[in-house]
């Protein structure tokens, strides 16, 4: 069956949940393999990276995730969900581990402390006009491989300092992730652009059944 679920270890799950269900989503709440073992799509929201990475080992969730990632499961992470969705980190705690997937290197906190949280409007690949976009001890992405698609950086003015230009959105397959929050403000957009992705994945899974039979 169809729906998709919002990793609820930690962070602002509800309204993740209320974006998804806005776009007509069944959207669903994962704590236990069993739960996300029938979603067909997956939100990472924000939080705190190295503690929700403890938290997926303490539900044994992480070899689940890592397994269904790595089999193609359409998954958004947003913040602390584009961390557990990177393959390689820079400032993160000693040995801290990720689910991985992105083929990313990601810079925790990269914003420093004087700016650790800013909100401004920034342009997204896919969206049309301004998106307002709130970073909150964000991190930011340092490099990305061939195959990923980079959808948003933050503006190039001088007022951002080391921000400027960095990249804050992007694609690969069918893995996204944002440095930035898309589910606070109401502006379920982005959102959008990974409902569209589940809903893609879902039509080719049906060509391949339908070729099996
Ligand atoms: N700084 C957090 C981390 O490293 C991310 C912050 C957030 O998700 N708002 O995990």
């Amino acid at each position: 069956d169809h729906s998709i679920g919002v990793l609820a270890l930690q962070g602002d799950v509800r309204e993740h949940l209320d974006a998804l269900r806005r776009l007509g989503e069944d959207a669903v709440a994962v704590r236990r393999p069993s739960e996300l073992a029938a979603v067909d799509g997956l939100v990472i929201p924000g939080g705190e990276s190295t503690t929700m990475i403890k938290l997926a080992r303490i539900f044994e969730l992480y070899e689940p995730l890592r397994e269904r990632i790595a089999d193609g499961l359409p998954a958004f992470g947003t913040c602390a969900g584009m961390i557990m969705l990177a393959e390689r980190i820079e400032d993160g705690i000693e040995g801290q581990e990720t689910i991985g997937g992105l083929d990313i290197t990601v810079r925790r906190n990269a914003f420093g402390r004087q700016v650790d949280s800013f909100e401004g409007d920034i342009e997204m690949a896919g969206i049309d006009g301004p998106l307002h976009a709130v970073f909150i001890r964000a991190p930011w992405v340092e490099s990305v491989g061939d195959g990923v698609e980079v959808l948003a950086r933050v503006p190039v003015d001088p007022e951002r300092g080391a921000a400027a230009g960095r990249i804050v959105a992007v694609r690969q397959g069918s893995l996204m992730a944002t440095s930035f929050h898309p589910e606070v403000g109401g502006d379920a957009r982005v959102h959008e652009l990974f409902v569209d992705l589940v809903r893609r994945s879902r039509a080719e899974r049906r060509t391949t059944e339908t070729k099996r039979d």
